[in-house]
């Protein structure tokens, strides 16, 4: 694997958002938010849940990847308005996805990561754009991407200048299908011995199902992943995109909890 800039080295990358939000830097960072930007009012009670619950950094879908043309695409600009309002109002980090790389600079100028889904990871065109960019990308792994694929498109974006690139983990295509994906934990050791950067885990798309997203939440932090990316919905059986794997707001809160006593027992280690 001829990784010039992402590759293993002494000196780990850490991303930083600002404010003292950092992925890579020893710290457990989660992200949270719904599958899409459906209105103000449910991106209110969600960013008003993850201040009280100090989750910094607020997730939500303003283009949507969806699979049928005829499904939910996003509110688009409108989505992006909201989420900047949101998080200007409660102090939140915001990231989103950006699907077409004509849409960097209007996408990038109103969030503060860059999000490069699973349908796009060798969209080249779209990661040398992010590259050029310059704000902090966080790049899903392919569905069907081996871990070679996965390091070479960060490194289209690194070439470009910027290397502040997470990686997610958000599960691969297997012959299972009790779950949407199969969550591959494995790789976030791997990814710990290849390569500099730091990587989080999506259980909500790794598993596609509310029920394991607790359990494989714990067992990201347990294997020393950076981070976390979790869905979550006021409503989820009126979610317009993903509602059986976003978290209820109690189910956030128990997470949350679950993740504070986790951060204590790895502490020493
Ligand atoms: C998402 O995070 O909203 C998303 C569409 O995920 P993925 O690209 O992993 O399917
Ligand atoms: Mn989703």
């Amino acid at each position: 694997m001829d990784l010039k800039i992402v590759g293993a080295s002494d000196k780990k990358e850490i991303v930083d958002l600002g404010d003292g939000v950092k992925f890579g830097d020893g710290n457990f960072t989660v992200i949270a938010g719904p599958c899409s930007i459906e209105s103000y009012e449910q991106m209110d009670s969600i960013g008003k849940l993850l201040s009280a619950e100090g989750v910094k950094v607020l997730r939500g879908g303003a283009f949507k990847p969806r699979t049928s043309p005829y499904k939910f695409q996003g509110l688009r600009e409108d989505g992006l308005k909201i989420m900047k309002e949101i998080g200007i109002k409660y102090g939140l980090k915001t990231v989103t996805e950006v699907m077409d790389p004509r849409d960097v600079e209007l996408i990038g100028n109103s969030v503060d990561m860059l999000q490069i889904g699973s349908r796009n990871m060798q969209n080249f065109a779209l990661l040398t754009e992010v590259g050029k960019f310059g704000k902090p990308v966080m790049l899903k792994r392919g569905m069907t991407a081996t871990i070679e694929e996965w390091l070479m498109a960060a490194e289209y974006i690194a070439k470009e200048g910027n290397s502040q690139i997470v990686l997610c983990e958000r599960g691969i295509r297997t012959f299972e299908n009790y779950t949407r994906n199969t969550l591959d934990l494995t790789i976030v050791a791997i990814i710990k011995k290849l390569s500099k950067l730091p990587i989080i885990v999506d259980p909500s798309h790794g598993t596609g199902r509310r029920d394991l997203v607790i359990p494989m939440s714990k067992a990201s932090h347990v294997v020393n992943a950076d981070g976390l990316m979790v869905e979550i919905h006021p409503k989820p059986e009126e979610a317009l995109s993903d509602g059986d794997q976003s978290l209820r707001f109690g189910e956030l809160q128990t997470l949350v909890k679950e993740i504070k006593y986790l951060d204590k027992c790895l502490r020493g280690r």
